[in-house]
Protein backbone atom coordinates (compact mmCIF):
# COMPACT_ATOMS: atom_id res chain seq x y z
CA UNK A 1 0.00 0.00 0.00
CA UNK A 2 1.69 3.65 -0.61
CA UNK A 3 1.75 5.31 2.14
CA UNK A 4 -0.70 7.77 3.28
CA UNK A 5 2.18 10.92 3.60
CA UNK A 6 2.68 10.34 -0.37
CA UNK A 7 -0.98 10.14 -1.45
CA UNK A 8 -1.08 13.32 0.04
CA UNK A 9 -2.39 13.33 3.27
CA UNK A 10 -1.39 15.70 6.05
CA UNK A 11 0.74 14.13 8.35
CA UNK A 12 1.68 17.17 10.44
CA UNK A 13 4.91 17.43 13.00
CA UNK A 14 4.56 16.31 16.40
CA UNK A 15 4.68 20.10 17.72
CA UNK A 16 2.09 21.07 15.09
CA UNK A 17 -0.08 18.40 15.85
CA UNK A 18 0.11 18.76 20.00
CA UNK A 19 -1.33 22.51 18.92
CA UNK A 20 -3.60 21.16 16.72
CA UNK A 21 -4.88 18.43 19.53
CA UNK A 22 -4.78 21.26 22.50
CA UNK A 23 -6.55 23.84 20.54
CA UNK A 24 -9.14 21.38 19.59
CA UNK A 25 -9.71 20.25 23.25
CA UNK A 26 -9.93 23.77 24.83
CA UNK A 27 -12.79 24.39 22.38
CA UNK A 28 -14.62 21.28 23.17
CA UNK A 29 -14.35 21.60 26.32
CA UNK A 30 -16.84 24.47 26.43
CA UNK A 31 -19.57 22.01 25.36
CA UNK A 32 -20.12 20.18 28.69
CA UNK A 33 -22.27 21.99 30.12
CA UNK A 34 -24.84 21.09 27.23
CA UNK A 35 -24.27 17.14 28.31
CA UNK A 36 -24.94 15.29 31.58
CA UNK A 37 -23.79 11.70 33.28
CA UNK A 38 -25.73 8.47 32.65
CA UNK A 39 -27.79 8.46 36.21
CA UNK A 40 -29.64 5.27 35.03
CA UNK A 41 -26.38 3.50 36.70
CA UNK A 42 -26.20 5.28 40.22
CA UNK A 43 -22.44 4.49 40.10
CA UNK A 44 -22.19 6.62 36.90
CA UNK A 45 -23.95 9.30 38.27
CA UNK A 46 -21.24 9.94 40.81
CA UNK A 47 -18.75 11.07 38.08
CA UNK A 48 -17.55 14.32 37.56
CA UNK A 49 -18.71 15.80 33.90
CA UNK A 50 -15.93 17.69 33.97
CA UNK A 51 -13.46 15.46 33.05
CA UNK A 52 -12.07 15.21 29.18
CA UNK A 53 -8.99 13.37 27.94
CA UNK A 54 -7.80 12.39 24.62
CA UNK A 55 -5.15 10.03 23.66
CA UNK A 56 -4.04 9.54 20.45
CA UNK A 57 -1.80 7.12 18.49
CA UNK A 58 -0.73 8.68 14.54
CA UNK A 59 0.79 4.97 13.37
CA UNK A 60 4.47 4.69 12.61
CA UNK A 61 4.27 7.85 14.76
CA UNK A 62 4.16 9.96 18.56
CA UNK A 63 1.76 9.68 20.79
CA UNK A 64 -0.38 12.70 22.21
CA UNK A 65 -2.23 12.63 25.33
CA UNK A 66 -4.13 15.78 26.80
CA UNK A 67 -6.57 16.42 30.23
CA UNK A 68 -7.90 13.27 31.71
CA UNK A 69 -6.45 10.53 29.06
CA UNK A 70 -5.64 8.42 32.34
CA UNK A 71 -8.34 8.68 34.70
CA UNK A 72 -10.25 5.13 34.97
CA UNK A 73 -13.64 4.81 33.76
CA UNK A 74 -16.30 2.17 32.97
CA UNK A 75 -16.00 0.48 29.20
CA UNK A 76 -19.86 0.56 29.31
CA UNK A 77 -20.84 -0.39 25.85
CA UNK A 78 -17.10 -0.09 24.26
CA UNK A 79 -17.04 -3.80 25.63
CA UNK A 80 -19.31 -4.90 22.92
CA UNK A 81 -16.33 -4.33 20.55
CA UNK A 82 -14.24 -6.87 22.75
CA UNK A 83 -17.45 -9.27 22.23
CA UNK A 84 -18.28 -9.13 19.06
CA UNK A 85 -14.29 -9.68 18.72
CA UNK A 86 -14.07 -12.97 20.55
CA UNK A 87 -17.09 -14.22 19.39
CA UNK A 88 -15.97 -13.70 15.79
CA UNK A 89 -12.83 -15.28 16.34
CA UNK A 90 -14.11 -18.08 17.93
CA UNK A 91 -17.10 -19.23 16.35
CA UNK A 92 -17.29 -17.23 12.75
CA UNK A 93 -19.32 -14.74 11.19
CA UNK A 94 -22.21 -17.51 10.29
CA UNK A 95 -22.71 -18.43 13.99
CA UNK A 96 -22.53 -14.96 14.98
CA UNK A 97 -24.68 -13.35 12.38
CA UNK A 98 -27.15 -16.27 12.95
CA UNK A 99 -28.15 -14.57 16.19
CA UNK A 100 -27.84 -10.91 15.63
CA UNK A 101 -28.14 -8.60 12.25
CA UNK A 102 -25.82 -5.98 11.21
CA UNK A 103 -28.09 -3.22 10.12
CA UNK A 104 -28.25 0.24 11.99
CA UNK A 105 -31.66 0.19 14.25
CA UNK A 106 -32.13 3.89 14.19
CA UNK A 107 -33.33 3.18 17.76
CA UNK A 108 -31.87 3.99 21.08
CA UNK A 109 -29.53 2.09 22.46
CA UNK A 110 -31.61 0.14 25.05
CA UNK A 111 -35.00 -0.18 22.70
CA UNK A 112 -36.78 -2.82 23.19
CA UNK A 113 -39.69 -2.34 20.73
CA UNK A 114 -38.16 -2.70 17.34
CA UNK A 115 -36.70 -6.02 18.42
CA UNK A 116 -40.21 -7.32 18.98
CA UNK A 117 -42.32 -5.55 16.06
CA UNK A 118 -39.66 -5.45 13.58
CA UNK A 119 -37.27 -8.35 13.94
CA UNK A 120 -37.25 -11.09 15.45
CA UNK A 121 -33.05 -10.83 15.57
CA UNK A 122 -31.05 -7.71 17.31
CA UNK A 123 -29.84 -5.12 14.71
CA UNK A 124 -26.60 -5.08 15.37
CA UNK A 125 -24.02 -6.58 18.15
CA UNK A 126 -23.50 -2.61 19.31
CA UNK A 127 -26.70 -2.33 20.77
CA UNK A 128 -27.89 -3.66 24.21
CA UNK A 129 -30.16 -6.27 22.39
CA UNK A 130 -27.72 -7.46 20.16
CA UNK A 131 -24.29 -7.17 22.49
CA UNK A 132 -26.54 -9.86 24.99
CA UNK A 133 -27.39 -12.15 22.06
CA UNK A 134 -23.41 -12.58 21.43
CA UNK A 135 -22.92 -12.99 25.71
CA UNK A 136 -25.33 -15.86 25.40
CA UNK A 137 -22.90 -17.52 22.78
CA UNK A 138 -20.14 -16.66 25.00
CA UNK A 139 -21.19 -17.15 28.30
CA UNK A 140 -20.89 -20.79 28.25
CA UNK A 141 -17.37 -21.15 26.05
CA UNK A 142 -15.21 -18.34 27.67
CA UNK A 143 -15.05 -17.36 31.59
CA UNK A 144 -14.98 -13.95 32.33
CA UNK A 145 -11.46 -14.04 33.82
CA UNK A 146 -10.58 -14.96 29.92
CA UNK A 147 -12.17 -12.31 28.45
CA UNK A 148 -10.73 -9.99 31.29
CA UNK A 149 -7.19 -10.87 29.93
CA UNK A 150 -8.12 -10.83 26.47
CA UNK A 151 -9.48 -7.39 27.22
CA UNK A 152 -5.61 -6.51 28.91
CA UNK A 153 -4.09 -7.66 25.54
CA UNK A 154 -6.33 -5.61 23.24
CA UNK A 155 -5.67 -2.60 25.02
CA UNK A 156 -2.22 -3.01 26.03
CA UNK A 157 -3.33 -2.25 29.93
CA UNK A 158 -2.37 -5.14 32.44
CA UNK A 159 -4.13 -2.22 35.25
CA UNK A 160 -7.56 -2.67 33.80
CA UNK A 161 -9.43 -4.20 37.23
CA UNK A 162 -12.95 -4.89 37.18
CA UNK A 163 -15.21 -1.98 39.07
CA UNK A 164 -17.25 -4.05 41.44
CA UNK A 165 -19.09 -1.04 42.48
CA UNK A 166 -19.99 -0.04 39.09
CA UNK A 167 -20.97 -3.50 38.69
CA UNK A 168 -23.43 -3.74 41.60
CA UNK A 169 -25.26 -0.66 40.84
CA UNK A 170 -25.97 -1.67 37.56
CA UNK A 171 -27.77 -5.31 37.87
CA UNK A 172 -29.71 -3.66 40.83
CA UNK A 173 -31.19 -1.62 38.01
CA UNK A 174 -31.16 -3.38 34.92
CA UNK A 175 -34.56 -4.77 34.60
CA UNK A 176 -34.44 -3.25 30.90
CA UNK A 177 -31.57 -5.35 30.12
CA UNK A 178 -33.25 -8.30 32.01
CA UNK A 179 -36.62 -7.73 29.86
CA UNK A 180 -34.19 -7.67 26.43
CA UNK A 181 -32.55 -11.31 27.68
CA UNK A 182 -36.20 -13.09 28.29
CA UNK A 183 -37.20 -11.65 25.44
CA UNK A 184 -34.28 -13.22 23.30
CA UNK A 185 -34.74 -16.24 25.40
CA UNK A 186 -38.57 -16.29 24.20
CA UNK A 187 -37.33 -16.16 20.34
CA UNK A 188 -34.70 -19.07 20.81
CA UNK A 189 -31.94 -16.31 20.54
CA UNK A 190 -30.36 -16.56 24.18
CA UNK A 191 -30.37 -20.46 24.74
CA UNK A 192 -27.73 -20.11 28.00
CA UNK A 193 -29.25 -19.07 31.17
CA UNK A 194 -31.04 -15.82 31.30
CA UNK A 195 -29.30 -14.18 34.68
CA UNK A 196 -25.66 -15.94 33.65
CA UNK A 197 -25.14 -14.11 30.43
CA UNK A 198 -26.65 -10.90 31.78
CA UNK A 199 -23.92 -11.10 34.08
CA UNK A 200 -21.12 -11.77 32.24
CA UNK A 201 -22.49 -8.69 29.63
CA UNK A 202 -22.71 -6.30 32.29
CA UNK A 203 -19.37 -7.61 34.28
CA UNK A 204 -17.99 -6.79 30.58
CA UNK A 205 -19.18 -3.11 30.86
CA UNK A 206 -17.68 -2.81 33.94
CA UNK A 207 -14.03 -2.97 33.32
CA UNK A 208 -11.99 -0.19 34.12
CA UNK A 209 -9.89 1.49 31.70
CA UNK A 210 -8.70 5.01 30.44
CA UNK A 211 -8.64 6.89 26.91
CA UNK A 212 -4.72 5.55 26.91
CA UNK A 213 -6.21 1.65 26.78
CA UNK A 214 -9.03 2.32 24.43
CA UNK A 215 -6.32 4.11 22.14
CA UNK A 216 -4.35 0.92 22.29
CA UNK A 217 -6.79 -0.92 21.20
CA UNK A 218 -8.09 1.98 18.59
CA UNK A 219 -4.35 2.20 17.08
CA UNK A 220 -4.52 -2.31 16.65
CA UNK A 221 -7.39 -1.94 14.72
CA UNK A 222 -6.36 0.64 12.96
CA UNK A 223 -3.54 -1.66 12.11
CA UNK A 224 -5.89 -4.49 11.21
CA UNK A 225 -5.52 -6.83 14.01
CA UNK A 226 -1.58 -6.74 14.74
CA UNK A 227 0.00 -5.03 18.00
CA UNK A 228 3.17 -2.48 16.93
CA UNK A 229 4.46 -3.42 20.41
CA UNK A 230 4.67 -6.92 19.97
CA UNK A 231 4.45 -7.37 16.91
CA UNK A 232 1.70 -9.88 17.44
CA UNK A 233 -1.40 -10.58 15.77
CA UNK A 234 -4.34 -10.50 17.75
CA UNK A 235 -7.05 -10.45 15.78
CA UNK A 236 -7.94 -11.80 11.91
CA UNK A 237 -8.06 -9.56 8.89
CA UNK A 238 -11.83 -10.40 8.54
CA UNK A 239 -12.48 -10.09 12.30
CA UNK A 240 -11.41 -6.52 12.37
CA UNK A 241 -12.78 -5.31 8.81
CA UNK A 242 -16.41 -6.52 10.49
CA UNK A 243 -15.58 -5.09 13.11
CA UNK A 244 -15.02 -1.32 12.26
CA UNK A 245 -17.81 -2.00 9.40
CA UNK A 246 -20.25 -2.21 12.41
CA UNK A 247 -19.00 0.58 14.61
CA UNK A 248 -18.93 3.29 11.53
CA UNK A 249 -22.67 2.11 10.55
CA UNK A 250 -23.46 1.28 14.12
CA UNK A 251 -21.36 2.67 16.84
CA UNK A 252 -22.82 5.55 17.66
CA UNK A 253 -26.31 3.95 18.15
CA UNK A 254 -29.27 6.18 16.74
CA UNK A 255 -26.71 9.07 16.27
CA UNK A 256 -24.57 6.61 13.87
CA UNK A 257 -25.39 8.67 10.82
CA UNK A 258 -24.86 12.39 11.79
CA UNK A 259 -21.45 11.14 13.22
CA UNK A 260 -20.04 9.74 10.23
CA UNK A 261 -21.10 12.67 8.30
CA UNK A 262 -19.28 14.61 10.74
CA UNK A 263 -16.73 12.78 12.47
CA UNK A 264 -15.87 10.12 9.66
CA UNK A 265 -13.71 7.99 11.60
CA UNK A 266 -15.41 4.30 12.89
CA UNK A 267 -15.93 4.83 16.54
CA UNK A 268 -17.72 3.24 19.40
CA UNK A 269 -19.18 4.48 22.55
CA UNK A 270 -19.86 3.98 26.32
CA UNK A 271 -22.20 5.32 28.55
CA UNK A 272 -19.33 6.01 30.64
CA UNK A 273 -17.71 8.57 28.54
CA UNK A 274 -15.67 6.55 26.30
CA UNK A 275 -15.02 6.22 22.51
CA UNK A 276 -12.80 4.04 20.41
CA UNK A 277 -11.73 5.79 17.93
CA UNK A 278 -9.99 3.93 14.86
CA UNK A 279 -9.01 5.74 11.56
CA UNK A 280 -8.08 3.59 9.32
CA UNK A 281 -4.37 3.01 8.83
CA UNK A 282 -4.34 6.70 9.96
CA UNK A 283 -4.58 6.80 13.79
CA UNK A 284 -5.76 4.80 16.93
CA UNK A 285 -8.13 7.42 19.12
CA UNK A 286 -9.06 6.90 22.92
CA UNK A 287 -11.38 9.27 24.17
CA UNK A 288 -12.98 9.99 27.77
CA UNK A 289 -15.46 12.29 28.19
CA UNK A 290 -18.70 11.44 30.62
CA UNK A 291 -20.70 14.17 29.81
CA UNK A 292 -23.51 12.26 27.47
CA UNK A 293 -25.61 14.24 24.69
CA UNK A 294 -29.36 12.63 24.41
CA UNK A 295 -28.18 9.81 22.48
CA UNK A 296 -25.66 8.70 25.36
CA UNK A 297 -22.36 9.32 23.52
CA UNK A 298 -19.79 11.85 24.95
CA UNK A 299 -20.75 15.15 24.20
CA UNK A 300 -17.41 16.63 24.01
CA UNK A 301 -15.81 13.69 22.88
CA UNK A 302 -18.02 14.19 19.71
CA UNK A 303 -17.01 17.63 19.32
CA UNK A 304 -13.05 17.13 19.91
CA UNK A 305 -13.39 14.39 17.31
CA UNK A 306 -14.64 16.42 14.55
CA UNK A 307 -12.30 19.00 14.69
CA UNK A 308 -9.48 16.76 15.03
CA UNK A 309 -10.63 14.67 11.93
CA UNK A 310 -11.16 17.90 10.07
CA UNK A 311 -7.81 19.41 11.33
CA UNK A 312 -5.19 16.13 10.94
CA UNK A 313 -7.33 14.60 7.93
CA UNK A 314 -8.41 11.79 9.78
CA UNK A 315 -12.24 10.67 8.10
CA UNK A 316 -12.26 7.75 6.19
CA UNK A 317 -13.78 9.59 2.85
CA UNK A 318 -11.41 12.45 2.93
CA UNK A 319 -9.29 12.71 -0.10
CA UNK A 320 -7.12 16.01 -0.11
CA UNK A 321 -6.47 15.98 -4.04
CA UNK A 322 -10.35 16.27 -4.53
CA UNK A 323 -11.68 18.26 -1.37
CA UNK A 324 -11.12 22.03 -2.39
CA UNK A 325 -11.41 21.04 -6.37
CA UNK A 326 -13.82 24.22 -8.05
CA UNK A 327 -16.47 22.13 -10.21
CA UNK A 328 -15.90 23.88 -13.60
CA UNK A 329 -19.25 22.97 -14.74
CA UNK A 330 -22.07 23.03 -12.72
CA UNK A 331 -23.99 20.13 -12.56
CA UNK A 332 -27.60 22.34 -10.98
N1 LIG B 1 -24.06 -1.14 30.62
C1 LIG B 1 -24.82 -0.20 29.85
C2 LIG B 1 -26.21 -0.76 29.57
O1 LIG B 1 -26.35 -1.93 29.33
C3 LIG B 1 -24.09 0.07 28.57
C4 LIG B 1 -24.87 1.00 27.66
C5 LIG B 1 -24.01 1.96 26.89
O2 LIG B 1 -22.84 2.16 27.15
N2 LIG B 1 -24.62 2.64 25.95
O3 LIG B 1 -27.17 -0.03 29.56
Amino acid sequence: MTPLVEQGYVMKDREETIRIVTEAYEEARKVIPEGHVATYIPELGKVDPNQLGICLYRLDKEKICVGDYNVRFTMQSVSKVISLCVALELLGPDKVFDVVGAEPSGEAFNSIAELDLNSNKPYNPLINSGALAVAGLLVDKVSFYDMLSFAKKLCVDDEITFNEAAYESEMKTCSRNRAIGYLLESKDIIKTDVEETLKFYTKLCSLNVTAESLANFAKILASDGVCAKTGQRYLSGRTVRIVKTLMLTCGMYDGSGTYAIKVGIPTKSGVGGGLLCVSDKRAGIGVFGPALDAQGNSIAGINLLERISQHLSLNLFYDPDWEDVEIKEKLV
